[in-house]
């Protein structure tokens, strides 16, 4: 549960202090690993709030008050991948319940919800939710939850958060909002009335490719309780090594997002302007779809983006992923080096080919994940790669 003086801070201070006490024994400022599995007791049932590290780890604990603060939620919980938190959330529902996901988004969503839990009895429908019109028609009694990410996974379509909870709290249907892209520096969907909000810390939080690691964060109690109830019952809970990367990582995500933000925007504007390179997927664009919402939402695009060549041919697209310098060819984003990415044959190879065509995800296309290094090296890496 959040308390204390950072409740009511800055965004770069919460993500420095927020949660973050002193080790009461030693004074160290840094967060002690706690790396025990269990907690010695003084007599049976007496002990100091710490039975079984599934159950209760201070240093997840720790991680957990300081993601609640820089997402500006009462309680996070911490899972030991972003799909694990998924998982999680998604338990929350019985056999023939109904979600309402994102038709374009994260590959292991995708599959997670098809393979693993329409087995289980739930049914999904996939909608385009870039206009909130299109999620209404498929409400009715038996729908439990609403699915959103934005922007998009790898197509960086925006949803409007605001709007979603306004249908979604109209229909008593959670809300869960994925915001690993932007991260919670450019967004809070909380404060724009989400229920939940999942982030793969892996990627941004973390900051550093070093680790796999979830979060949840929300405000409710009861949801609070349930939602602990499986991490501890179905156990996939993060390691305090891992605990105590992502809340390194933390502690500079207000400075390397800036420089995502500064690079991403100048390799879209290099990309655009490109005589061999088609369409570009950013966000910051004016004439993209969803700028007016991004623009309301968010406080930078980020440095996601997608793009494909004029010349549309697989192998081309393939050439160029094989010859970038810098940009090393790998799935994930949101570290500090730049990524290049083949959507339809790594990240988003689960989605059958039909269903990722038919949402705009053709073969060609090329996403990056733009690091913080020097952008003029960054632009040369992709004008020689581009050729
Ligand atoms: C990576 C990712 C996930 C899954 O997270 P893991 O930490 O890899 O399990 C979920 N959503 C989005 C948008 C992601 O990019």
């Amino acid at each position: 549960m959040v308390f204390g003086i950072f409740t009511n801070m800055k965004l770069s201070t919460k993500l420095i202090h927020a949660g973050i006490e002193p080790d009461p024994t030693t004074g160290a400022i840094m967060t002690p690993i706690y790396q025990t599995s269990t907690y010695v007791q003084s007599a049976p049932g007496q002990h100091k709030g710490y039975e079984y590290a599934r159950s209760q780890n201070p240093t997840r604990q720790v991680l957990e008050s300081a993601m609640a603060h820089i997402e500006n939620g009462k309680y996070g919980l911490c899972f030991g991948s972003g799909v694990a938190a998924t998982d999680a959330v998604l338990r929350l529902l019985n056999p023939g319940d109904e979600v309402i996901a994102a038709n374009d988004m994260y590959g292991g969503t995708y599959r997670l919800f098809t393979k693993v839990f329409e087995r289980a009895g739930i049914k999904f429908h996939f909608v385009n939710m870039q206009d909130t019109a299109n999620v209404k028609p498929y409400i009715n009694t038996r729908t439990k939850l609403i699915w959103a990410e934005t922007p998009t996974n790898p197509l960086m379509n925006i949803v409007d958060i605001a709007a979603l909870a306004d249908l979604a709290r109209a229909h008593k249907v959670l809300l869960c909002v994925d915001n690993t892209f932007a991260s919670p520096y450019l967004q809070n969907p909380l404060d724009m009335g989400a229920d939940i909000v999942l982030h793969s810390a892996t990627k941004y939080l973390g900051g550093h490719s070093d680790v796999i690691h979830g979060c949840l964060v929300m405000n409710d109690t009861a949801l609070r309780d349930q939602l602990y109830f499986i991490q501890k019952s179905c156990g996939a809970v993060p390691g305090p090594q891992d605990c105590f990367l992502v809340l390194r990582g933390l502690k500079t995500l207000h400075v390397r997002m800036d420089r995502h933000c500064s690079n991403g925007e100048k390799i879209a504007h290099f990309l655009r302007s490109h005589p061999k390179v088609g369409k570009v997927y950013w966000c910051g664009f004016q004439d993209h779809p969803g700028y007016a919402v991004a623009k309301k939402q968010m406080r930078g695009f980020g440095g996601m983006m997608s793009f494909t060549l004029k010349d549309d041919s697989l192998d081309t697209a393939i050439r160029l992923l094989s010859s970038t310098k810098v940009f090393a060819l790998a799935e994930s984003l949101g570290g500090v080096e730049s990524l290049i990415n083949h959507p339809a044959s790594m990240t988003h190879a689960s989605i059958p080919r039909e269903e990722r065509i038919k949402n705009g995800l053709s073969d060609s296309l090329i996403r990056l994940s733009v690091g913080i290094e020097d952008v003029d090296d960054l632009i040369d890496d992709l004008r020689q790669a581009i050729g």
